[in-house]
């Protein structure tokens, strides 16, 4: 291992000795300053983010926000890691959460602060350090977030940017100071980093790809859900793991509804990513856009029907496409990380939820009716980590986020994250 990455390592550790002891409610207060810090200049690292990997202007700013106000929301919340006493028949009776130490984060370039933060942060508040493997085109941001953490006051060592490659991932991860990882990326980056932990019995989180369901049934909202299905499908140019993408409709109402989605689809046109009004600009890399393209050919050769075609206008830019897909159809089995949507009807709401589960995903579901009782149908019987009721998906600090199936194990968000990485200790005796 190059020395420099070395030496971080062991900062880190040493870090974590000190870090460890110090009050939640003072970390809280750190947090809470580089909270300040991050929305103070969010244009400034909003202008990161969209010079490294595209995301219009607004969107990337509204991220850094986003990223601020969860961080607020840690900062405020309750220490659910106190001591607990039991009653019991022992004088010592107690539980005691202790934070793991340095926690290893592998993250993806789509939302370059907020997957940073959002795990980084309730693992920092348990009393762990942190070390990013930031994606490879992302290193600006992780550099800029260790200068936020920096600034904000935290003890040097308690968050460090790795600057490493993916094939680096492996040895930082055996390496004896590491106790933990988070990755947040495709299947294939978390399967292989969750072996290596499992080798090596070390705890792994995993969030990774999603083919979420947009069910509109026949006494929906059509004018909303038109609109915010074409958002949900094609916000963060369609590379969000939780966008909607597979649009499950009712076939009462698909021709009342399909020609309002269309239009409200056809407003997103690829611009400048510079651009404050810029609602669609081009993918991070251009080798993500041939992959889609590819995935695009393959639903169409297995029978899938073109609604818009997936029009590619340069290295990285798309018109976005809508296609119609059958079940049975192998490109269902796979994450659509762009601007391509998939169309399906159904002829009531038991096909709408055989369809919606038949996937090897299951992250934030969405399903649009007025109907109570059709509600609860789809909330008790959608395998997903979130269903979302008449709104498109977004996470909320407050509530916990995370997967089910291939989507990945673990939580994130909300207090329940404060706990993913320290381990409970009982304290018993007389
Ligand atoms: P990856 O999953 O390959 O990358 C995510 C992170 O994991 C990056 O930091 C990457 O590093 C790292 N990584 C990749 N492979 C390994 C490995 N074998 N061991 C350790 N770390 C690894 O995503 P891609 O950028 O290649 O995108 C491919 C597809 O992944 C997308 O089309 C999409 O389907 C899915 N994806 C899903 C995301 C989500 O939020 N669910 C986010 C990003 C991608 P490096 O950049 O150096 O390769």
């Amino acid at each position: 291992m190059e020395q420099l990455i070395e030496n971080k390592l062991i900062r880190a550790d040493k870090a974590f000795s000190e870090w460890k002891k110090i009050p939640f409610d003072h970390r809280q207060q750190l947090i809470a300053k580089a909270a300040e810090i991050l929305k103070s200049r969010s244009e400034e690292f909003g202008t990161i983010i969209t010079l490294e990997m595209n995301k219009p202007i607004s969107q990337s700013i509204a991220e850094i926000e986003k990223c601020a106000l969860m961080m607020n929301y840690y900062a405020d919340a309750e220490n659910i890691l106190q001591p607990e006493k039991i009653q019991s028949e022992y004088s010592y009776s107690e539980i005691h959460y202790v934070p793991k130490g340095v926690i290893l984060g592998v993250m993806p370039w789509n939302f370059p602060f907020w997957q940073v933060l959002r795990f980084a942060i309730p693992a920092i508040l348990a009393g762990n350090t942190v070390v990013l493997k930031h994606a490879s085109i992302c290193f600006g941001s992780g550099n800029a977030i260790e200068k936020v953490f920096l600034e904000a006051g935290f003890p040097e060592g308690v968050f460090q940017n790795l600057e490493i490659g993916h094939k680096d991932v492996k040895e930082v991860l055996e390496h004896k100071t590491i106790s933990g990882v988070s990755l947040t990326g495709s299947e294939k980056a978390g399967a292989e980093v969750a072996s290596i932990a499992g080798q090596h019995i070390k705890k792994s989180l995993l969030e990774l790809g999603g083919s979420d369901a947009f069910i509109v049934l026949d006494d929906a909202d059509l004018d909303e859900a038109a609109k915010v299905g074409a958002l949900a499908r094609l916000q963060n140019c369609g590379q969000t793991c939780v966008a909607a993408k597979r649009f499950i409709i009712d076939e009462k109402i698909e021709d009342a509804f399909l020609p309002k989605f269309i239009e409200e689809y056809q407003k997103y046109i690829p611009a400048d990513p510079m651009d404050k009004e810029t609602k669609i600009a081009g993918m991070a890399r251009p080798d993500l856009a041939d992959d889609l393209e590819k995935q695009f050919r393959k639903a169409l050769e297995n029978g899938a029907e073109i609604i818009l075609p997936l029009e590619r206008i340069s290295d990285n830019e798309f018109k976005p496409g809508l296609i119609r897909v059958r079940e049975g159809n192998p490109i269902l089995q796979e994450e659509l990380f762009g601007p391509l949507g998939m169309v399906m009807t159904a002829k009531n709401d038991e096909e709408a939820l055989q369809l919606a589960n038949d996937i090897p995903f299951g992250l934030s579901n969405s399903v649009w009716t007025q109907d109570k009782e059709r509600q609860l149908f789809f909330i008790e019987n959608l395998e997903s980590g979130t269903v979302n009721i008449n709104r498109m998906t977004s996470s909320d600090p407050r509530f916990p986020f995370g997967g089910t199936k291939s989507s990945g194990y673990g939580t994130e968000l909300s207090l329940l994250a404060l706990k993913e990485f320290v381990n409970a200790k009982t304290i018993l005796g007389q």
